[in-house]
């Protein structure tokens, strides 16, 4: 065959190199994303002890104490695959299922060198937590298939699936083939090149697959930020209309809008300092985001003033909302680092737009729904302030 061309000496030294390679990669870039890079430390001990395994099959075949010490790591190695691919998803792998794989993979490398078990039952071990490990890793990035960049993900499923495919030729070969022949430099079986080989396509395609989804995701999260406004994390306005548009574009449900603004900022502003100000707007936008639902919008409209999407969401249930907040607001007290301690109240507009039963009339757009709210927060602030007016009730 000619796979047997290749010489399993220099494919060994190769996928050692390559494995330490890519740890150094993995370590440098933790380092360079400051704790933010997700299981990519997890990664470089994968990758660092692959990598370590492999080089001392190569050096020492004769050597059964090293050549056990490299079994144990590359046990360590689908433990760390785990988490790394856990981690990836935003979920840690149980310290308890670690135990488990640590275990079931290093049952058989003691049964082998301290009872003098058949190598073939270290073999099957070392496979079977693999395989554990190939299983739960590909069901963790399948079921979390929406956050994770779906070309990225698809590569690493395609690497642990043929992974997985070769752990279990192994399993076959040594039940019902050639038996457990050692990884060594001189050996040149089919199952040795398919070991050898499937861990550098894992070293190789594998991180091209997790440091893509690693970039994926950090883009992703600087773009989210530069979405929000620093002292609120509420939507800017600009992402908060661009957002708004798409969440309400071709349907034709109802919606309702709220428009924001403290009342009498400038004497709080006055009275306790622009910082003290500050801290006020950021508590008020934490009473609005505490007291919305998971698809609602929330943006800094400007200053002082805030505004709120709430999609599917009719006159009643907005009125709901709406007087929540305001008495959120009323209730909470600021205190401030010198010991003083702020309280203020908040005036609010909104406005609902309800489908026709024929469905004659096209919605109105954001903007209009927006500035009746407008008009109501106006009405609000004329009637006394710290409270709930409704754009139905605005006198023409
Ligand atoms: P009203 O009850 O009628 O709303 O009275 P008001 O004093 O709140 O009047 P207005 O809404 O016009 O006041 C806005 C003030 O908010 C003016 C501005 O100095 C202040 N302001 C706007 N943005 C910020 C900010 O980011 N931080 C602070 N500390 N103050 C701000
Ligand atoms: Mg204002
Ligand atoms: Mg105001």
């Amino acid at each position: 065959m000619a796979v047997q061309r290749l010489d399993p000496g220099t494919l060994m030294f190769a996928t050692a190199v390559l494995g330490f390679l890519t740890a150094g990669f993995s370590f440098t870039t933790v380092k360079a994303l400051s704790g933010a890079g997700k299981g990519i430390e997890e990664w470089g001990c994968a990758m660092l002890t692959l990598g370590g395994a492999f080089l001392l099959w190569f050096l020492t075949p004769a050597n059964s104490a090293l050549f056990f010490l490299g079994n144990v790591l590359v046990v360590f190695t689908g433990l760390f695959l785990l988490r790394a691919f856990f981690r990836l998803t935003g979920e840690p792998f149980t310290l308890a299922g670690s135990i488990i794989i640590f275990l079931l993979g290093t049952s058989g490398i003691a049964a082998t060198y301290y009872f003098g078990a058949p190598r073939s039952v270290a073999v099957v071990t070392i496979a079977a937590s693999h395989l554990t490990m190939v299983i739960a890793s590909s069901w963790r990035l399948l079921r979390s298939s929406e956050s994770l960049h779906s070309t990225y993900r698809r590569v690493i499923v395609v690497v642990l699936l043929l992974l997985g495919g070769a752990t279990s030729a192994r399993i076959w070969i040594v039940l019902f083939g050639q038996g457990a022949a050692m990884v060594s430099p001189v050996a040149s079986s089919g199952a040795q090149i398919l070991t050898t080989s499937t861990a550098a396509l894992l070293i190789v395609a594998g991180s091209l697959g997790y440091f893509g989804i690693v970039g994926e995701q950090q883009r992703q999260r600087l773009l989210e930020n530069s979405r929000r406004d620093a002292l609120t994390g509420l939507y800017t306005r600009g992402a908060f209309f661009e957002m708004a548009e798409k969440l309400l574009a071709g349907r034709n449900s109802p919606y309702s809008v709220l428009m924001i603004d403290l009342d009498n900022f400038k004497n709080i502003n006055d009275t306790y300092g622009h910082v003290a100000g500050d801290e006020v707007i950021r508590q008020a936008a934490g009473v609005i985001l505490h007291s919305i639902r998971d698809g609602d919008l929330a943006g800094r409209y400007g200053g002082e003033e805030l505004c709120v999407l709430l999609p599917k969401c009719g006159n009643e249930a907005a009125n709901i909302i709406a007087e929540r907040i305001v008495h959120g607001a009323a209730e909470q007290v600021i205190h401030l680092l010198n010991g003083q301690s702020i309280v203020y109240t908040i005036s609010l507009g909104f406005n609902t737009y309800e489908p026709t039963e024929s469905h004659t009339l096209a919605p109105p757009k954001l903007e209009e729904l927006l500035s009746s709210a407008d008009a109501a927060l106006y009405n609000a602030k004329k009637l006394g302030k710290n409270r709930v007016h409704a754009a139905s009730n605005c006198l023409e």
